[in-house]
């Protein structure tokens, strides 16, 4: 009997999203670069989309992986035993915050870190408004979508969750939108899928002022911008402004699943009690996650990665030079190639991919092309991207 191919039993038992996945056959990654089965190599501009900003299997994450698999892996649900991995970490990630924020809630990924904060600032200021911005992504379960700013993605799983207004980003007189009745307004630091749009500092800062000023939580979303890429641990620290809460996940893990939100004491306080185990997490905080996490933050923290960025940023910007460039966003490594239209987008991504460069493209921004690589990426590198990406360009340009 003719046994199926991996792709055949991919397309079978492997839930699909889309009717065009990228079905690249993958077999190893390190560094910058994945292998496909046929031993390619492909130079990976979009590191999972901002998680592998240490690049693929970092020695020391590795490593910190396989000492904890060897000592326990799961034990308990989150909250009830004390273990080093946890306790390391989340004291690494509350000195890495100003203060107040010096209180971490693990959870598995990036939309259970919006849900449990947006739960948070309900139960904080007893409100239930949540306002989110257009354009804005911050998960795609049901609370995360809820806060999503686009109604096409949205529109098919309606009732979502009540109470939600949305604003347009970057917009001052809608900011008396946010009022008495708001317990939260969850921002993007930068957006990212809209097609990497950052706000002014003005804008930021006034932001904060309204939230403090009628007493809602400011909750940045640093989700696909932490860790470094735009060229500071967190790009909040860009705005001198302090947030109420911090939401973290993808790079966060070093390569491994795992989200947070960060608050002060005072704040994630109010879900010991009334009821009990406000949030409740059986996974959370993962020993061998947090081991991940903590050895790939130390790799950021002791390397020159993040003092890199901006100088990288740069020699993108000065070979990314074609009449059929629009625009090159940016934010430290997280960069939007502005494009025409979707369709020749489409064939631009496809052609790098065969080249050897994989890319895609941005979920409210499809004829932008994401570059987003590891952090870690070489100079030679990037010029051997930016060759690609123009060649493909020449080649669909009429
Ligand atoms: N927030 C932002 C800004 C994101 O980019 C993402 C994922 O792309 C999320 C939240 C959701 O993270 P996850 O896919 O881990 O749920």
């Amino acid at each position: 009997m003719v046994q199926p191919t991996q792709r055949q039993l991919f397309l079978s038992h492997v839930a699909q999203t889309s009717n065009a996945p990228l079905m690249l056959n993958m077999a190893r990654a390190e560094g910058a670069y994945i292998y496909d089965t046929d031993g390619k190599q492909h130079l990976d501009l979009i590191s999972g989309i901002s998680v592998s900003n240490i690049g693929h299997c970092h020695p020391k994450v590795v490593e910190a992986v396989q000492q904890q698999a060897a000592n326990f892996m799961y034990l308990m649900v989150n909250g009830e035993f004390i273990h080093s991995p946890q306790v390391q970490f989340a004291t690494a990630i509350a000195e890495a915050m100003p203060a107040p924020l010096d209180n971490v809630y693990f959870v598995n990924s990036g939309a259970e870190a919006t849900d449990g904060a947006m739960k948070l600032a309900k139960r904080y200021t007893g409100r239930s408004e949540i306002v989110y911005f257009n354009k804005s992504y911050h998960g795609s379960t049901h609370a995360a979508l809820s806060i999503m700013g686009d109604e096409y993605f949205k529109n098919a799983y309606r009732p979502l969750l009540p109470d939600t207004r949305a604003l347009d980003y970057g917009v001052m007189d809608q900011l008396d939108q946010i009022t008495e009745r708001t317990a939260a307004v969850f921002m993007e630091t930068v957006q990212g899928e809209a097609g990497v749009v950052a706000p002014s500092k003005y804008y930021i800062q006034a932001l904060r002022a309204r939230c403090t000023e009628v007493g809602a939580l400011l909750i940045l979303d640093e989700i696909q911008v932490g860790f470094g890429r735009t060229g500071t641990m967190f790009a909040f620290e860009q705005y001198g402004v302090v947030p109420d809460v911090v939401l973290l996940a993808k790079a966060l893990g070093g390569g491994m699943p795992i989200g947070a939100f960060v608050a002060s004491a005072e704040v994630m306080g109010v879900f010991k009690d009334q009821p009990v185990l406000g949030h409740i997490n059986t996974f959370g905080g993962h020993p061998v996650c947090c081991a991940a996490g903590l050895a790939g933050m130390k790799v950021l923290q002791e390397g020159s990665y993040i003092n890199d960025v901006k100088a990288k940023e740069t020699l993108f910007h000065e070979l990314l030079v074609h009449p059929s460039i629009i625009e090159l966003r940016s934010k430290g490594l997280l960069m939007a190639l502005e494009l025409e239209s979707f369709e020749f987008n489409k064939k631009v991504i496809d052609t790098c991919i065969e080249n050897g460069v994989i890319t895609d493209w941005f979920l409210f921004s499809s004829n932008c092309l994401r570059i987003a690589p590891p952090l870690i990426i070489t100079e030679e590198q990037i010029r051997f991207a930016c060759k690609v990406i123009l060649q493909a360009l020449d080649e669909h340009t009429a």
